[in-house]
């Protein structure tokens, strides 16, 4: 069975010339869930699926680098040449759908639920997606924020989300094949990991793969830097690179 995870942006917290913010698809066989949709991310995943194609949307939390192009997937489906067969299952924290329509909303209130069918996550929420089944984990960016697991039973993916240090990551690393860690910053804080960091809370995971790596180091450095305290491959979330999990 193919899985894999493909990046569509990594950088953060704005996008530059063909590097878009935090967006992952996710495949496997004929199921494509789009991992948050940072600034850029729209455009990259129209080089492997169609909005309209999608299976789900999941969104880790509401920081414009990771949920802005929502905006645009509303108008693509509502307003243009795309047609859905049914609304797009989009699990986002709690106020996920009062926040794309209150920007949305001009003359009135933005009919997002003709797109979207919004189901709201909490720590522990499960779902299923096709042959997948994820398992949301919340984290710790002070304020609601989440990272999934994805299994099909035989090969598991994980991803953080934004986070600082918490018991959380371990567990959510704990057994899986590839694990998609973010590591914004050299300095430690509340809300980020520093590489170090991600490479620990990898401990229980077979690869590690680095994303949102910020202005304070280069992405090379980041992983040197994990790899100090990570045993396993450690590489970096690239735009355009498709990891088999
Ligand atoms: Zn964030």
């Amino acid at each position: 069975m193919a899985f894999t995870v493909t990046v569509l942006g990594s950088a953060t917290p704005y996008p530059r010339p063909d590097a878009p913010c935090s967006g992952y698809l996710v495949r496997h066989e004929d199921t494509a869930i789009w991992l948050d949709a940072g600034p850029g991310t729209l455009a990259a995943l129209q080089e492997h699926v169609s909005p309209a194609d999608l299976d789900a949307i999941w969104i880790s939390h509401l920081h414009a680098d990771h949920v802005a192009d929502l905006l645009p997937t509303v108008y693509a489906l509502l307003f243009a040449d795309l047609r859905l067969r049914r609304p797009i299952p989009l699990y986002g924290p709690p106020g996920t759908a009062a926040r794309i329509s209150a920007f949305l909303s001009n003359t009135g209130r933005a009919p997002i639920e003709e797109v979207f069918a919004v189901r709201e996550l909490h720590d522990g929420h499960r779902t299923r997606v096709g042959e997948l089944r994820l398992e949301t984990v919340a984290v710790s960016h002070g304020f609601p924020a989440f990272g999934v697991r994805i299994t099909d039973g035989a090969r598991t993916f994980a991803y953080s989300g934004d986070t600082g240090p918490c018991s959380a990551l371990s567990a959510l690393a704990e057994g899986t094949d590839l694990f998609l860690c973010e590591a914004d910053s050299i300095e430690p804080s509340a809300e980020h990991l520093t590489p170090a960091e991600a490479g620990h809370a990898a401990a229980g995971a077979a690869r590690l793969v680095l994303t949102h790596v910020g202005h304070t180091i280069t992405a090379r450095d980041a992983v040197r830097l994990a790899a100090e305290h990570f045993p396993g491959p450690v590489a970096y979330a690239a735009p355009r690179i498709v990891f088999r999990v």
